[in-house]
């Protein structure tokens, strides 16, 4: 769907006509400059100078009901006195970007003088401004820099995919095809809590009706799909059928996601009554079209998996469901290795994948499921988890390096990621573990810890970062207080 940002610039009526045209004129300008930037993922409208509160409250009325409006963001080119803002900002429901910015970018030497000083007063306007958002306990996001520079349009498109995320995330519909796999707990939560934080709407469906709607799907149909598996993998099998049943099951369960409007599922490998194959190939065939997916019925991983892909580059991004699987703990070169028993998003391979069938003893599989097997980029990227605290939702982002797997494993019959945590491994998993992170993630090359910090800021989550600098004592004196914290909210 069209998104689009809508910028409103703070002023008031006691500066005269003559400055506030001016004002009006150089915020077209900036919001024409940074369209053109080429930087802004999403059109910046510029919806007017607002003077009053009846203005202000207006136009914040018409962002909640529009559509298209994702945020907004604010800038005060003169003063604004804030009491003009509270009841708008009160009643915001979009999400909200403070641009902390100034028209002139250097203090005219000779000419500067009470007029240009009354005109270019954003270094106390963003202040004001700023101070009724805090008084008020607004989730915002603040920015500061000259809106020529090349990273404030940067950051500015950067939170506008968090925004995204918040959109995407406050409609989300997710799938499930049977429950979870039983007596696992960390993929277990409360669904009304986070359908009232984050607006994901998360039901079961019948395996049964699953496989009702598989027997319905058309040869023609599957040669249709097979077309597209031949374009965009290489098929490394002479087990067609293995392909073809594959073919069939990712038909049937996109139908039933577009006939019901979700963009997210689960299944398990635990409940495939009348499957012959877990859906591997169409698993991550789903995800590399923006489907979010979570194996073993981790309906939240999906969630967010569909939502960083929609943050990400094109509403698609390079992220998908990732687990942690197993350590190479050699003392000189420690990492990680990230795979799934199938489901790995072709979004995130080196090169063109290739189409296997092997056999799968976990599960009820009768045939060997057919499955996309690659080697993972190298590169800066972030794994993240959602966990349910009881009482809270905790978001885990911890910044990865993911590096060229260090060896072939030619029997490994599944694609593999492989990557060295922040701030080392050990140190990492003990972190890791520390904070209650679960062993489903979400892996993303393009998404950002800031951008992820942000969606929970906007979403009023918990947030937990683990970077280069954390340290295990530390997180824990860090995650002691915000227990206490949420306790309070
Ligand atoms: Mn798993």
């Amino acid at each position: 769907m069209k998104r689009q940002f809508w910028f409103l610039v703070g002023s008031q009526c006691l500066y005269g006509d003559d400055v506030l045209i001016t004002v009006d004129a150089r915020a077209k300008e900036m919001v024409e400059y940074l369209n053109k930037s080429g930087k802004l993922p999403y059109e910046l409208i510029y919806k007017g100078t607002a003077k009053s509160n009846g203005e202000i409250s207006a136009v914040i009325r018409e962002a909640n009901y529009d559509k298209e409006c994702t945020g907004i963001i604010t800038w005060c080119h003169t003063f604004s006195p804030s009491k003009m803002w509270i009841n708008g900002l009160a009643s915001l429901q979009k999400p909200y970007c403070h641009l902390a910015t100034q028209y002139n970018r250097e203090i005219p030497n000779e000419k500067i003088d009470m007029d240009f000083m009354n005109l270019n007063q954003a270094a106390h306007g963003d202040r004001e401004h700023g101070f009724i958002a805090a008084r008020l306990r607004i989730p915002r996001k603040v920015i500061a820099g000259h809106w020529q520079d090349e990273n404030l349009a940067k950051r500015l498109g950067d939170w506008m995919r968090s925004a995204v995320g918040v959109a995407v995330s406050r409609e989300l519909k997710v799938m499930r095809f049977g429950d979870n796999m039983r007596e696992v707990a960390v993929t277990e939560g409360d669904k009304v809590e986070v359908q009232a934080k984050l607006g994901w709407q998360v039901n079961t469906w019948a395996v049964g009706d699953l496989v009702k709607e598989m027997n319905n799907v058309t040869d023609s149909e599957i040669d249709a799909l097979m077309r597209e598996y031949k374009e965009s993998y290489d098929i490394a099998t002479d087990n067609i059928e293995a392909i073809r049943y594959q073919a069939r099951e990712e038909i049937a369960m996109e139908k039933m996601m577009k006939g019901e409007g979700c963009t997210a599922f689960t299944n398990t490998f635990q409940d495939l009554y009348g499957m012959e194959q877990l859906p591997g190939l169409a698993s991550q065939h789903l995800m590399s079209k923006g489907y979010g997916y979570g194996g073993e019925g981790d309906w939240k991983v999906s969630a967010m998996t569909a939502i960083m892909k929609a943050m990400g580059e094109n509403e698609n991004g390079s992220s998908g469901f990732m687990e942690d699987y197993t350590y190479h703990l050699s003392e000189d070169n420690m990492c990680s290795l990230g795979a799934h028993m199938l489901e790995v998003c072709p979004s995130l391979a080196e090169a063109k994948p290739r189409i296997e069938t092997h056999h799968l003893g976990i599960g009820m599989n009768e045939k060997d499921p057919a499955r996309l097997v690659f080697e993972g980029k190298a590169g800066k990227a972030i794994v993240v988890s959602l966990v349910d605290m009881g009482g809270r939702l905790r978001l885990i982002c911890q910044d990865i390096e993911c590096i060229k797997p260090i060896m072939e494993m030619p029997n490994l019959p599944v694609a593999r990621v492989m990557w060295k945590p922040a701030p080392d491994l050990l140190t990492g998993i003990e972190c890791w573990i520390t904070a209650g992170g679960a062993h489903h993630t979400v892996l993303s090359y393009d998404v950002t810890a800031e951008q992820m910090r942000d969606f929970a800021n906007m979403t009023q989550i918990e947030f937990v970062h683990i970077t280069k600098d954390t340290t295990v004592e530390g997180l824990e004196d860090k995650l002691a207080v915000a227990d206490l914290l949420w306790k309070l909210k």
